[in-house]
């Protein structure tokens, strides 16, 4: 067996595991490591104004700094996580460290942090957010709370309940990846929204097919039409960026903005960054 960090160097082999499962299985014993011994970091993906090319938010997203792996993007841990419960210790390290370092940056930028479905079920959800609120000092309209349309689907009464306690904290609230989960209008009419976030998969495609061009033009306008934010996901071209402009959209994020930067850079103005040089600038994160 290959040699492996922490609790599972030695984990209870179970022959009836084919290879995959097995690799799961490490990488949840590993997982719950992890969080007793705080592996993760925070990177900040800035969100920028189509109108004034300004900044106005940073979205977290959760990188595990694994002893023997190196850096392990979410996509191979978060549905592990959530399949173990795991989701909700980490989820309130997320929550208090992403609110206590944007607390600092010298840009009062909004923070925009995903949740996990399995999250929503958690009841101290309101009282984490809370207090990270007040421990930080932060005016909670900083903070922005992303959520999918697949936390809406089930129980979807008392999701919406939970929505608006949030909303009563003064947080905002984002409809992540929108047009990818089981899209029903219904959630946009279930709940008042601050700001729907245009899934990658029609931004990345839309130049090249009609059809999905139609889609982000009519997302947007339903979007204004509610009174609601839009922001375009997963922009990589100097094309895609003015085009979205172009049919107004209020914001974009993605790779030709800026990948996501390391905290120490997320916290410095922009300003600085650029006075830095492009030698210093972030290296594109590795891909793990
Ligand atoms: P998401 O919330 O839709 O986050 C955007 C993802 O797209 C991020 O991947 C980001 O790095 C990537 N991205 C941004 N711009 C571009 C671009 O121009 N091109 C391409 N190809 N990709 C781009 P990441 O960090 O791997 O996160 C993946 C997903 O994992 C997130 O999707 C979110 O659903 C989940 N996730 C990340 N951080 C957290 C967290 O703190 N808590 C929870 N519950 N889920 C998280
Ligand atoms: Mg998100
Ligand atoms: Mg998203
Ligand atoms: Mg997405």
């Amino acid at each position: 067996a290959a040699k492996r960090a922490g609790r599972s160097t030695f984990a209870d082999y179970d022959p009836s595991l084919n290879h995959n499962e097995h690799a799961r299985r490490n990488l949840e014993l590993d997982l719950r490591t992890a969080i007793a011994e705080g592996q993760f970091t925070l990177v900040y993906q800035p969100q920028v104004c189509l109108k004034t090319g300004e900044w106005t938010g940073k979205e977290t997203l959760v990188r595990w700094e694994h002893p023997v792996r190196g850096r392990i993007l979410p996509g191979e841990f978060i549905d592990i996580a959530e399949d173990t419960g795991l989701i909700i210790p980490l989820g309130e390290w997320i929550i208090r460290q992403a609110i206590e370092e944007a607390a600092s940056w010298d840009e009062p930028h909004r923070i925009a942090i995903n949740l996990s479905p399995v999250q929503m079920c958690n009841p101290n959800l309101v009282t984490v957010l809370t207090n990270a609120i007040a421990e930080a000092q932060i005016d909670p309209q900083r903070v922005e709370i992303e959520i999918t349309e697949s936390a809406l689907m089930h129980d979807s009464e008392t999701n919406v309940e939970l929505l608006h306690r949030l909303r009563d904290l003064g947080v905002r609230i984002a409809l992540d990846d929108f047009g990818t989960g089981y899209s029903s209008l219904n959630y946009l009419r279930a709940f008042p929204f601050d700001k729907i976030k245009i899934d990658r998969c029609f931004v990345s495609e839309m130049l090249e097919r009609a059809d999905c061009r139609a889609i982000v033009r009519n997302v947007i306008m339903l979007a204004r039409a509610l009174g609601m934010e839009t922001t375009a996901e997963g922009v990589e071209t100097k094309e895609q960026y003015d085009w979205l402009r172009r049919h107004g959209c209020l914001e974009a994020q993605g790779y030709y903005i800026s990948r996501p930067l390391e905290s120490e850079m997320a916290a410095r103005p922009a300003a600085s960054r650029e006075e830095s040089g492009p030698d210093q600038l972030p290296a594109p994160e590795q891909i793990a």
